[in-house]
């Protein structure tokens, strides 16, 4: 899953991008408002981590843009000690969460995960659909109760699969979501991937729509 980072201090946006990334995320990381607003009008992130403070276009003017073109995209915003004001201001302007500097990398990475777990609809953290149970946390993933061992991309396809059980996703709009500005993209990755996911838990896992995409189907209500 995609996820941008706006901050322009080179040493915390560093740490943040490697923690993220650590965590699985493709990571785009913008150092001033103006990228960071373009990088929003035409790239699909899963959340974004918005420092205030920025250079050419402030943090709480990104917001109100976004907010503005009515993208509903799960938002932290970063601000120091002493701005209570700007947290305030964060949130009424669409804000859904914050973090005061200086912060810890594993409680972002769980306000992130309670962000986008939230958008998607879900209350439990714990993923379960067709028999597959994917926690977000630990990254452990099972099937029919047994340990799966998945690569890290592995894990993100099949994280975005169940997210969006029920629905197409195109192998476009999957790479969009795996992989950041600047990352190498072999040209069948999401296929080999897809591959792997089916002989690992279960061919019928993930159907192929010839022409349009993939499919998790969702598990039919009880
Ligand atoms: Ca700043």
């Amino acid at each position: 899953m995609r996820v941008l980072v706006v901050e322009d201090d080179a040493l915390l946006g560093d740490a943040i991008q490697a923690g993220l990334k650590q965590s699985g995320y493709a990571v785009d990381w913008m150092k001033d408002g103006i990228s960071a607003d373009q990088a929003l009008t035409t790239e699909p992130y899963v959340a974004v981590v918005l420092d205030l403070g920025l250079p050419r276009l402030s943090g709480l003017d990104v917001l109100r843009r976004l907010r503005g073109r009515g993208t509903p995209v799960p938002v932290l915003i970063l601000t120091a000690m002493d701005m209570v004001d700007d947290r305030i201001k964060g949130l009424d302007a669409g804000a859904d969460d914050y973090l005061v500097k200086p912060f810890d990398m594993g409680e972002l990475a769980a306000r992130l995960r309670a962000l986008i777990r939230r958008a998607s609809g879900k209350t439990e953290p714990l993923l379960h659909v067709s028999g597959v149970k994917l926690d977000p946390s630990t990254h452990r993933v099972l099937y029919r109760d047994k340990p799966v061992e998945l690569s890290v991309k592995e894990f993100e396809v099949l994280h975005a699969f169940m997210l969006n059980a029920g629905k197409v996703l195109s192998r476009a709009k999957l790479e969009e979501q795996l992989y950041a500005w600047g990352d190498e993209v072999e040209s069948n990755a999401v296929e080999v991937h897809i591959h792997h996911l089916r002989r690992k838990l279960s061919p019928a896992l993930i159907e192929t729509i010839r022409g349009v995409g993939y499919l998790m189907p969702a598990d039919k209500a009880a």
